[in-house]
């Protein structure tokens, strides 16, 4: 039986990033996985500048380091294809030059992304990391939780945990009480493949919304080493009403549509089709409780229109850290002070989540996504405005006025 102030379950993006805060404070913890790292982990291996952020927060030259990592791809934008087929360019930065400027995003492998990140979690020696132990029971007691693994043969007491183990977490749903909703939770897939052609040549990521597979999405993201990140996400609730065969609906795009015709011709795929749950942020939840927060994944917490959950992991890892300061310095770990954490991470996401499940309602009205596109893809000025909208959220705001859309129409 080991005994721990803090202990963090999972050491995903969430879990090593609360841990790596808690270090810089000088608060040892224990951080505990199933798998041992490097580890695979089904996503589309997108690293937004929300990312490179946090990765600053953490170490300042932390952000440098992931550059010089040669498993990683700087990307400058995203191009969006309409259901109608147009196409709308969004650099991350208006009038980016890839030559000189430093890069707003990554697409990096998450078993090379996480793995990074646990490397710099093994050079904290107030972090016990325990990894290849799988947490199959966590038992309320008098002072907080115990855990105890499937073999039995490791038991650890906590004051505090902070569950970071992902989408399928059982302590969210069992204790924190988080159901699973098929209108706020997505279904995706993802498959690498090798030479696939047409890539940007800025590595701009792809997001296409075609018109038999609304309100889904298919994504190609370029990766080094000429692969690509291969996938589609659909609403939980669209997947059941609809009886959609997720893997079916992906290999038929991939041979039958024009264009991936052509493009995915010399392409191979490279190991199995993979597929994983994305816990949407589309709704406010309660993610903590006595002597526990919920981080990441395990807090629905994933961007609804993006598919983006990285960047918000490592965001309530950071709040959950600088929380379970302030829990061991009051040595009060009680619901209502930890409500604490729940305002500082909807402090930071709400607006942001709420923005983008307007976007994602957008998507029913295939119409009006067309016209947008159509128009930005000839109008210079509008696309430099719908660029401007990943960054600054006031102007995102005019997304929710009708008179935008009205305007756009109609000019
Ligand atoms: C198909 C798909 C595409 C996506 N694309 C993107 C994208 O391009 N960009 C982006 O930002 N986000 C994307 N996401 C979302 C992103 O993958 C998640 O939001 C992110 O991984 C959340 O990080 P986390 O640390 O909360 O959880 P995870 O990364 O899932 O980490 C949880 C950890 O907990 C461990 N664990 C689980 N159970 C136990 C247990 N019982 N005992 C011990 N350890 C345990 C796991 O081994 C794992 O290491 C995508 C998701 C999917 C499914």
């Amino acid at each position: 039986m080991q005994q721990h102030d803090i202990c963090i379950l999972g050491a995903g993006p969430g879990g090593a990033t609360a841990a790596l805060h808690l270090a810089n404070k000088g608060l040892p913890c224990v951080l505990i996985d199933k798998a041992v790292f490097p580890r695979d982990k089904v996503c589309g291996d997108a690293l937004s500048g929300k990312v490179v952020n946090e990765l600053k927060r953490i170490a300042p030259e932390l952000p440098t380091l992931l550059g010089e990592q040669k498993e990683q791809l700087p990307s400058w934008g995203i191009h969006f294809i309409s259901p109608a087929g147009h196409k709308l360019s969004v650099p991350f930065k208006p009038n980016y030059d890839a030559a000189q400027d430093v890069p707003s995003g990554y697409i990096s492998k998450r078993i090379d992304f996480d793995n990074f990140l646990i490397e710099q979690v093994k050079q904290r020696p107030e972090i016990t990391l325990l990894e290849g132990i799988d947490i199959a029971k966590v038992e309320r007691n008098a002072q907080g939780y115990t855990l105890t693994d499937k073999s039995g043969k490791h038991q650890i007491n906590t004051r505090l945990l902070i569950a970071a183990n992902g989408a399928h977490s059982a302590f969210a749903r069992q204790e924190a009480g988080i159901k699973q909703e098929p209108q706020h939770y997505c279904a995706g897939l993802r498959a690498y493949y090798k030479n696939v052609a047409g890539l940007d040549k800025d590595n701009f990521i792809e997001l296409h919304f075609l018109k038999d597979f609304l309100p889904g999405y298919f994504w190609i993201f370029p990766l080094p080493g000429g692969y690509a990140n291969v996938g589609v996400g659909m609403l939980s609730e669209t997947v059941s009403q609809k009886k959609v065969n997720l893997k079916k609906e992906m290999l038929c795009m991939i041979e039958t549509h024009p264009e991936f015709k052509q493009r995915f011709a010399g392409a191979e795929l490279m190991g199995d089709i993979k597929g994983y749950g994305l816990p949407l942020g589309s709704k406010k939840r309660m993610i903590s409780g006595d002597n526990y927060m919920l981080v990441g994944d395990a807090a629905s917490l994933i961007d609804p229109f993006t598919g983006e959950g990285i960047s918000n992991a490592m965001i309530s890892g950071r709040w959950a850290a600088a929380q379970a300061e302030l829990c061991l310095q009051q040595q009060n770990f009680s619901a209502d002070f930890m409500q604490g954490y729940d305002k500082a991470v909807y402090n930071r996401l709400w607006k942001e989540l709420k923005l983008s499940r307007r976007m994602q309602q957008l998507l029913d009205y295939p119409w009006l996504f067309n016209q947008v596109a159509s128009k930005a893809s000839k109008n210079q000025a509008l696309a430099e405005t719908i660029s401007c909208m990943f960054t600054d959220l006031d102007l995102r705001e005019r997304l929710k006025q009708p008179s935008f859309y009205l305007k756009l129409l109609f000019n």
